[in-house]
């Protein structure tokens, strides 16, 4: 999942991952506290292996 805040900030991870990086640049950036309904509305899927196309899956 991706995430793309007002300010520019972005982040990538898991939906756990994205939701704490979210969570903790709302708070620290803009002293906002986010819910995780929040940043479900607003983030976006990507593919977690974008630029990697040798298929290595973990
Ligand atoms: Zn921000």
């Amino acid at each position: 999942m991706e995430v793309t805040c007002r300010c520019g900030w972005v982040t990538r991870g898991s939906k756990s991952e994205v939701v704490e990086n979210v969570r903790e640049h709302g708070l620290s950036a803009h002293r906002l506290q986010v819910t995780p309904d929040e940043v479900r509305a607003i983030w976006r899927a990507v593919s977690e292996t974008a630029g990697d196309r040798n298929g290595a899956k973990k």
